[in-house]
């Protein structure tokens, strides 16, 4: 029996078409003692695109989360009713907090939100790594900025765990095909998750890299053992589903890597406080 699931997209996320009553369904028909639903909300453009006074600057540039957010509280609390045993969370994946952290806090305090994930898809003045085109850009130069940006994030009080670390390899690694070495930010992730613990928060293993190119979990094995071996006990196991056949995709795997590293149980949330399910 899987765990959990605790990081799925529906329809509310832009690159989503997936029914929240077909992902209940399938996360049900999988056993998953824990779901949750965590749509996008990016800070970076949580306000109408008139307040940035900019034009979007690909088809994928959405405007306005802030409607988005109060679609994705609304679908989450019908689906209380639609997931039966399962303990259903009401979350979001919490794009770029560091271009509001005030905001970025805020929406955390939300009663209606159990779960938050913090996660960076772009750095400032740049488009998603997902859109980046790796010939031109220089893959040290851009992590330099993405873990700095990171630990910016992980000293505030905006999420329970850090979502997809090291996500910008499975694009440099995983799509680009080039090879980087993580030992020079050793020290700095090491912080990231110092970071973390110190607050009561942890990290999330993202399986969605199992089922993509780059065919590793994000973060990756070895900055799994660091967050261990530094303390780290709060962990929470999400496919990154888009659509109701990925729901717990890569779970049973993440599960064992987990148990490997030396973690004896994994959690979901509620309310922002973890509740452990043994491994
Ligand atoms: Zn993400
Ligand atoms: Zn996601």
């Amino acid at each position: 029996m899987l765990p959990m699931d605790c990081h799925t997209h529906t329809e509310i996320s832009p690159d989503s078409e997936a029914k929240l009553a077909q992902m209940c369904a399938r996360a049900a028909a999988l056993g998953l003692r824990a779901y949750a639903v965590t749509d996008h909300v990016e800070l970076c453009r949580y306000f109408p695109q008139g307040y940035y006074g900019v034009q979007p600057r690909n088809e994928e540039d959405f405007f306005d989360y802030a409607q988005r957010f109060e679609r994705a509280m609304q679908q989450n609390e019908a689906a209380r009713g639609l997931c039966g045993d399962m303990c259903f969370v009401s979350g979001i994946e919490m794009g770029e907090p560091d271009a509001d952290f005030g905001l970025a806090e805020s929406l955390y305090r939300d009663k209606r939100l159990d779960f938050t994930i913090a996660s960076l898809h772009e750095l400032r003045g740049k488009l998603d790594f997902y859109f980046l085109d790796y010939t031109q850009e220089d893959a040290y130069a851009l992590l330099d900025a993405y873990f700095a940006s990171l630990e910016e994030i992980s000293r505030h009080d905006c999420y329970d765990v850090l979502g997809h670390l090291t996500y910008p390899l499975r694009y440099i690694e995983g799509e680009a095909g080039i090879r980087v070495d993580l030992g020079r930010y050793e020290e700095r992730i090491a912080q990231i998750l110092r970071n973390a613990i110190t607050r009561g928060r942890g990290i999330e293993l993202n399986t969605s890299g199992y089922r993509q190119r780059y065919g590793k979990p994000l973060p990756g094995e070895r900055l799994l053992r660091l967050y261990r071996d530094l303390g780290g006990t709060i962990l929470t196991l999400g496919s990154d589903a888009h659509r109701p056949e990925d729901v717990g995709a890569g779970i049973a795997q993440g599960a064992a890597l987990a148990a490997s590293c030396g973690f004896d149980r994994v959690c979901y949330f509620l309310r922002h406080e973890p509740h452990w399910i043994e491994l």
